[in-house]
């Protein structure tokens, strides 16, 4: 049994990689890399040379492959990122976590397609044990996506470079991650590329350094940019788009690149011009939530060609 599971796995794993999907080894019957995190880096062996990670290591190469899965019945990681694909993680709605009371991930993912009026083109996709699904998408070349959480929406996130998925074939002690459609991965549409782009700039998934040529006009770009954006938001998600702003701006506060004074008066004129007094004491207590929350993981600017080490 345990013979064949192993057999199964490899064969999984050489089918991936075939496609020119990047793979790693899950620890068996869970979704954990066999690896360390970056925080518990022993900075020894592989990691002499600082910190690698499962999706440095993950490979294609099918003799590397077949020693790794030769008896161990790992699972099996796929790396979207280094294999031009981003993967939509539809999720159940899990009891106590945001998204609890929602719809499950794959309906709000359907009805976001509805609502932007863009396609939902069937593409490879895998269930998962607690009844989720995966689709994997091709991303245009040059387009560079990364991992989000629950900003696309609530029970939906999504794998890009930093993420990866766990691989059909794959066994959890309450299920098995199942194929449902093999069809080749579609491309990724251009609605779904505009949403997941939309949050990751200001997402925790954000870059937390960034070469640019000249940081004080970014800056003051960034600043111009997010504040006409709380400006022109229609009500009913300015809460959200208030908080996603100032938090953004926070992480330049935080950097030392951008006068907290500035940001939060900035802030407050954006958010004067809606007109809605009621709410002011609110939005006020928002920007300054989040310019803290924001100052508190800063984002790194440096001058393009000399990026820090
Ligand atoms: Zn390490």
């Amino acid at each position: 049994m345990a013979e064949r599971l192993v057999v199964s796995l490899r064969r999984w794993a050489l089918e991936f990689a075939g496609r020119g999907w990047p793979v790693y080894p899950l620890r068996p019957g869970a979704k954990r890399p066999d690896w360390h995190r970056k925080d518990r880096c022993p900075q020894t062996g592989r990691c002499a040379g600082g910190h690698v990670t499962p999706e440095q290591m993950s490979s294609t190469d099918p003799e590397l492959i077949e020693r790794a899965w030769e008896a161990t019945p790992w699972n099996i990681a796929l790396f979207p990122g280094p294999a031009g694909m981003l993967g939509i993680d539809c999720d159940q709605p899990k009891p106590g976590q945001t998204g609890a009371g929602d719809p499950d991930g794959w309906t709000q993912l359907q009805r976001l397609a509805n609502e932007r009026g863009g396609p939902l083109p069937d593409t490879f996709t895998v269930t998962t044990p607690s009844g989720g699904r995966h689709l994997l998408y091709t991303v245009p070349p040059g387009c560079l996506l990364r991992s989000t959480v629950k900003h696309i929406a609530s029970n939906v996130d999504t794998r890009g470079w930093g993420g990866y998925l766990v691989g059909a074939g794959s066994l959890r002690p309450d299920g098995a991650y199942e194929l449902l459609d093999d069809t080749n991965p579609a491309p990724l549409p251009g609605w779904l590329v505009q949403a997941n782009v939309e949050h990751a700039s200001t997402a925790i998934s954000a870059p937390r350094e960034q070469a640019v040529a000249a940081p004080s006009a970014y800056v003051a770009k960034a600043l111009q940019g997010e504040t006409d954006r709380v400006r022109r938001e229609p009500p009913g998600r300015r809460n959200k788009v208030l908080s996603t702003a100032a938090y953004a701006l926070g992480q330049l506060v935080g950097a030392g690149l951008l006068d907290e004074h500035q940001a939060r008066t900035d802030l407050q004129a954006a958010v004067a011009a809606w007109g809605d007094t009621a709410s002011l004491g609110k939005d006020h207590g928002v920007i300054e939530t989040s310019l803290r929350a924001g100052a508190a993981n800063p984002r790194r600017i440096t001058p393009r060609g000399h990026r820090a080490a």
